[in-house]
């Protein structure tokens, strides 16, 4: 039966704490029992392990257990053909590279193998004198820190793992909503009544037909305190509370995976005291999907906003959003301020988008759109070139690496320049993963560029509008021109003035000018005669509303809503036209 030694070293007290001894034991177990190997825990009375015992400057080899093992091989007493099972190389060694490859290389002409059992790798001297680049990536993988920072997240998970199956009684973590406290002395979650509250009436409005908004705009009209941090009740901050199943005393583990949150496991009941009901839980659940649907029924597929993400509240700074207020002339769809949706101060009213859309487009008209990409150095091209200079960069360390094999494989080397020569190939290697990954990435912003160009000159920009107006169910043409419009425009931000008095317009004003001069009707009325009338607000209400368009490449204009009366026939005044019948 061929012997597998198991070689376990932690070189932290943290790592102790994060399950180390169990985890690396474990697998070594695994793994000999699958190859029916004899498991072989200790040397000459000694415990295979080093605990506390630095790799960084080979310590373990020298003083450590991993010392014995050496002088043991060295010596003879490990049978040729035994197997050494480490978690990683980096178990072995953390000293530079060369010293480990030399610990290796040691161990493996001594005609034992190495098995990293994180990779399920095998090393032998015939495997690495075979094919000694697989050695030495594996190598300079080690040595990568974003490899390490992985393994070390697995092993966290596994700790906690753990953790988890050992305590269902006691809480794991402290971590807890924001409706529970928790008492040290008695180490329990306990209830804040009047958060408790807000929660169930959270449940009990969503299930009675109030929307997200609505729940949070009246949390903010009532003044209910805010959980946590912000300073207002917000939308999304209502959904996690509703669709949070701690709530029902459930405790879902977590964790973090490239950036994403995960669940671990099922989750634990009876964790945190219940707050809800089951069936409340559900019903407010159900609620919230039906009212989802009945959304998405009303905006359609269709790209609705074309100026998704651009557009600011000037009032606040907040984003401003398409809200769909039924149908038109009344109702339509209207940009609204987010801040002012859930009543959290905001004073801007809601825009029409149809308005927006004709001025901001007949202002694009105005500037000639393409001259303001072109003004850019193009990017197509700085792109291209940057690509070259990587792709010629890549080739470079490619022909490097098959310089030193060539090198290596036909020259007769001492070991010594050998090893350096393979280090200086490690290197490249590196290099060159790390070039093909940004050639990748240019590849990808190129064909983007590419796109956008194309689409660029197919539009004439003069149907601009025309083009986004016909095609408003068609996604692919307006998320198109979304793309376009967000290279090039930076920020959209919605202004207006403060309201006028009566008393304060003139005749000379502008807006008295157009109003005078588009309706004959009020022509010759009398100043006072028609500045209240309702009419006339709608109508002047553009020549205090501005727009600023400010562009990727610096540029900052500003459109005066009034300036351009000639459209204002068809939309500001709607109905008063029809009305009077002018
Ligand atoms: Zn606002």
């Amino acid at each position: 039966m061929i012997k597998a030694y198991s070689y376990i070293r932690m070189s932290t007290e943290q790592q102790l704490k994060g399950d180390s001894l169990r985890r690396q034991k474990e697998l070594s177990a695994n793994y000999a029992k699958l190859k029916n190997w004899e498991l072989i825990e200790s040397i000459e009375g000694r415990d295979l392990a080093d605990i506390g015992i630095s790799a960084l400057h080979s310590k373990n080899a020298t003083e450590g257990a991993l010392g014995t093992f050496l002088t043991a091989i060295k010596e003879g007493r490990v049978v040729t053909g035994s197997v050494l099972l480490v978690e990683n190389l980096d178990r072995l060694s953390r000293a530079s590279a060369l010293t480990a490859f030399n610990q290796f290389s040691s161990i493996l002409e001594a005609g034992i193998e190495i098995v990293t059992l994180s990779d399920k790798k095998h090393y032998t001297k015939e495997s690495v004198n075979s094919n000694f680049s697989d050695l030495f990536i594996s190598i300079g993988i080690m040595f990568r820190s974003n490899e390490e920072s992985e393994i070390k997240s697995k092993r966290l998970k596994a700790a906690w793992e753990n953790k988890r199956n050992a305590a269902q009684q006691k809480p794991i973590t402290r971590c807890r909503p924001a409706w529970l406290d928790y008492d040290e002395r008695s180490k329990k979650f306990l209830p804040l009544k009047k958060r408790v509250e807000i929660v169930k009436l959270i449940f009990e409005m969503c299930i009675s037909t109030c929307g997200l908004y609505g729940i949070a705009r009246y949390l903010n009209e009532s003044h209910v305190p805010v959980f946590g941090r912000g300073k207002f009740w917000h939308r999304s901050y209502i959904k996690k509370i509703i669709c949070n199943r701690s709530v029902l005393g459930e405790f879902q583990p977590m964790t973090t995976e490239n950036n994403i949150r995960k669940y671990i496991g099922e989750s634990i009941n009876n964790y945190y005291p219940q707050i809800i009901k089951e069936d409340t839980f559900l019903l407010a659940n159900a609620a919230l999907v039906q009212r989802n649907k009945a959304d998405k029924g009303r905006k359609g597929k269709s790209f609705s906003n074309i100026f998704t993400g651009l557009v600011y509240c000037g009032a606040c700074g907040s984003k401003m959003t398409l809200k769909n207020r039924g149908m038109p002339p009344k109702g339509g769809k209207s940009l609204c301020c987010t801040n002012k949706q859930v009543s959290a101060g905001c004073m801007m009213p809601e825009w029409k988008l149809a308005e927006f859309e004709n001025i901001l487009f007949k202002h694009l008209r105005e500037i000639n759109f393409s001259s303001l990409i072109s003004g850019e150095k193009n990017p197509l091209a700085t792109l291209e070139e940057q690509q070259r200079v990587l792709q010629e960069k890549k080739n470079n360390r490619e022909m490097n690496i098959e310089r030193i094999l060539t090198t290596i494989e036909n020259e007769d080397l001492i070991d010594r320049a050998k090893k350096e020569l393979i280090l200086r190939m490690n290197q490249y290697v590196s290099e060159c993963e790390n070039l093909s990954k940004l050639i990748e990435d240019s590849a990808q912003k190129i064909q983007q560029e590419k796109d956008i160009t194309i689409y660029f000159e197919s539009v004439n920009m003069n149907n601009f509008l025309d083009l986004s107006k016909n095609k408003e169910d068609d996604y692919y043409t307006r998320s198109a021109i979304h793309q376009l419009l967000v290279k090039t425009i930076k920020k959209i931000t919605l202004l207006q003035e403060v309201e006028k008095y009566p008393y304060e317009y003139d005749e000379d004003d502008k807006e008295i000018i157009s109003f005078r001069a588009k309706y004959q009707f009020y022509r010759n009325e009398n100043l006072s005669s028609f500045v209240e009338n309702k009419d006339f607000l709608r109508f002047a209400l553009p020549f205090r509303r501005y727009i600023t368009v400010k562009y990727t490449t610096g540029e900052e204009r500003q459109i005066w809503c009034g300036d351009d009366t000639s459209h204002l026939g068809n939309w500001s005044l709607g109905g008063a036209y029809m009305q009077y019948n002018l």
